[in-house]
């Protein structure tokens, strides 16, 4: 479907949890953010409900975000569940990586076709520094995991504060390099001060080319990433809330005082 803007609508991103297992400075506080109840936190098929119905709108391009996908239970079921709807014709996740050792060949099995992977340093003291705890080792582990099980082409996400010629992120991409993974540099972001550019390597921070829809992890369709306008499933069904989003979403980005990356998923 297209939008007011003509823009073709094609893409839905999911967050599935606010949780998350690190705590990286641009995106949680280090004690954690108030929690979702499990109550408000859309079920497995309630989720696959929406891509159902977003698929049949023209969407066939999504990708499973959070918080951390990968600490939500269960979450292969989830990832089998949507690689059963027909006109998907890109299935991805976006994780930090932490479990992703054991759980790429569980995914790959589901039905996943690759992941993204989130990494800021390679350097194992700054890399825990800035996600305030977190063993770059496990995501090398999982990274090379995703690898052989054929998540494929595996991408890096580096945030940068300022450019991609920082110290961090130039081992990044000496390591990404050498590993044969691509690589986008995002550039460090504020929702609530519509900070925002586009991405090196990527086609997010566009508006006049933005394809997306966001779907939060209690259910609500957010229509741009930098605006407070939402629709809520439960209270106007599936396919009218992804309808209005469509026909509401904004032409450019401003600013978003409801939500965090951990609750929206970037
Ligand atoms: N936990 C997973 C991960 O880190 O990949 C998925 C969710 S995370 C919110 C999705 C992406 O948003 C990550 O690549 C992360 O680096 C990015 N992100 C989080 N906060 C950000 C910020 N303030 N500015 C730019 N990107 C941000
Ligand atoms: Fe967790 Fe991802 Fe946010 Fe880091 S960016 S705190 S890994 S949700």
């Amino acid at each position: 479907m297209f939008d007011c803007y003509n823009r073709k609508i094609s893409y839905l991103r999911i967050s599935i949890t606010d949780r998350c297992n690190l705590r990286c400075y641009y995106c949680m506080p280090e004690g954690g953010v108030p929690l979702i109840g499990h109550d408000k936190i859309l079920h497995y098929e309630e989720i696959a409900e929406v891509v159902k119905e977003a698929t049949a709108l023209g969407i066939d391009k999504v990708r499973i975000t959070g918080g951390e996908p990968l600490v939500r239970r269960g979450v292969e079921e989830l990832v089998a569940m949507i690689a059963q709807i027909p006109g998907i014709n890109d299935f991805g996740m976006t994780t930090n990586g932490i479990l992703l050792e054991k759980y790429a060949p569980i995914l790959k099995e589901a039905g996943l076709h690759r992941v993204n992977v989130s990494l800021d340093a390679i350097n194992p003291s700054r890399y825990r520094e800035l996600t305030r705890g977190g063993d770059v080792e496990q995501v090398f582990r999982g990274i090379e995991a995703a690898q052989q099980a054929g998540l494929t082409p595996v991408k890096i996400n580096c945030v940068v504060q300022q450019t991609s010629e920082e110290k961090d992120a130039r081992e990044v991409k000496e390591y990404s390099r050498s590993h044969n993974l691509e690589i986008r540099f995002i550039h460090q972001m504020s929702l609530e001060h519509g900070c925002f550019t586009t991405v090196e390597g990527g086609d997010g921070g566009d508006c006049s080319r933005c394809s997306r829809l966001r779907l939060t992890a209690e259910g609500k369709i957010k229509p741009c990433l930098f605006s407070d306008i939402e629709f809520d499933i439960k209270e106007l069904g599936i396919r009218e809330a992804l309808l209005q989003a469509i026909n509401l979403k904004p032409e450019k980005g401003s600013v978003n005082t409801l939500n965090a990356f951990n609750n929206i998923g970037g």
